[in-house]
């Protein structure tokens, strides 16, 4: 039998399953806050539930968590997570530590399908959407390694977060829960390379998180929006046309986008000794077939 993921669920889901259940539906702000505040991994600690309705979530049921395969630590204090996923299926999370707090950098899918010519997470191309329960636990993952809370989240890593839009406004349930660990949507942002139908779906959630459209071409385009162009120097990745950005073009770059008017800075370069380019990771570690790093295909 095909276990229910129960993280997966916001607080309505939930409460609409308790209820199936027999349960009342108090018991669903119980059952959230284990998974998602004290974030358990067993339904035997959630000790405030009867023991039946445990033995049926444990028969039922299964909470998804993320095993590490490989941790990279760089100088600068960013942290670069190989997660496996239960299918065998790898990941990676970045944490990056700015002086407002930290920032965790989750995927959205294993792989991805855009095909966009300078990103090592395309070359294989999307295997399948993460759920909204692993996504939620990649950022689980990473405070249980550091034993740091995480204050902001960027849906920046591998795939493309609007080409899993369900499960991903899912996520922002789950996360931005006050049962849960409560990160506000304003410390949200959202990246997307630009699937105009799915912008505009996201506009009429009206979430009030921070969206960034990647660009490859610029001035003409955002003129007159108020727009903040932050430019990200190329990593150089295996098998793609691009070399790694040359800092005189990148501020030459930001200069003409000055003298047109546009607001533009350049990005800080975080953790690039330990490949922090989204998707090199596990390119790398899937290409040495290290046991448990393979990337399962789904039929
Ligand atoms: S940059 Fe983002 S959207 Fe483009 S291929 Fe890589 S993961 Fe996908």
């Amino acid at each position: 039998m095909n276990r229910i993921g129960i993280s997966s669920f916001t607080l309505d889901k939930l409460t609409q399953f308790v209820v199936q259940c027999g349960q009342p539906a108090f018991r669903a702000k119980q059952l959230f806050s284990w998974l998602h505040e004290k974030r358990v991994t067993e339904f035997s600690a959630m000790t405030n539930l009867p023991k039946a309705f445990v033995q049926q979530l444990e028969q039922q049921c299964k909470i998804e968590t993320l095993r590490p395969v490989r941790r990279q630590c760089a100088k600068d204090g960013t942290v670069k997570y190989l997660f496996a996923l239960s299918d065998g299926n790898c990941i990676e999370t970045v944490l990056m530590r700015y002086s407002y707090g930290n920032s965790v950098c989750v995927s959205t899918q294993v792989g991805c399908r855009m095909g966009c010519r300078f990103c090592a997470s395309t070359q294989g191309g999307r295997v399948r959407n993460l759920t909204a329960g692993e996504i939620a636990g990649e950022i689980y993952a990473v405070m249980a390694d550091t034993g740091e809370r995480v204050s902001h989240i960027v849906l920046m890593g591998i795939g493309e977060p609007l080409d899993n839009f369900d499960n991903v406004m899912d996520f922002l349930s789950i996360i931005s829960c006050p049962q849960g660990v409560n990160i506000g949507m304003r410390n949200i942002s959202l990246s997307t390379c630009g699937l105009v139908p799915m912008i505009e779906k996201l506009a009429q959630k009206k979430l009030g998180l921070t969206l960034s459209i990647s660009l490859h071409a610029l001035a003409k385009l955002i003129d007159g929006m108020g727009a903040h162009v932050n430019l990200i120097p190329i990593n150089p990745v295996d098998g793609s046309p691009y070399s790694a950005a040359d800092s005189a073009n990148v501020k030459r770059f930001q200069n003409t986008l000055l003298a047109l008017g546009v607001n533009a800075t350049v990005r800080r370069r975080l953790g690039t000794e330990i490949s922090a380019a989204c998707g090199q990771l596990r390119r790398e570690a899937s290409k040495e077939g290290t046991p448990g790093d393979g990337i399962v295909r789904q039929n």
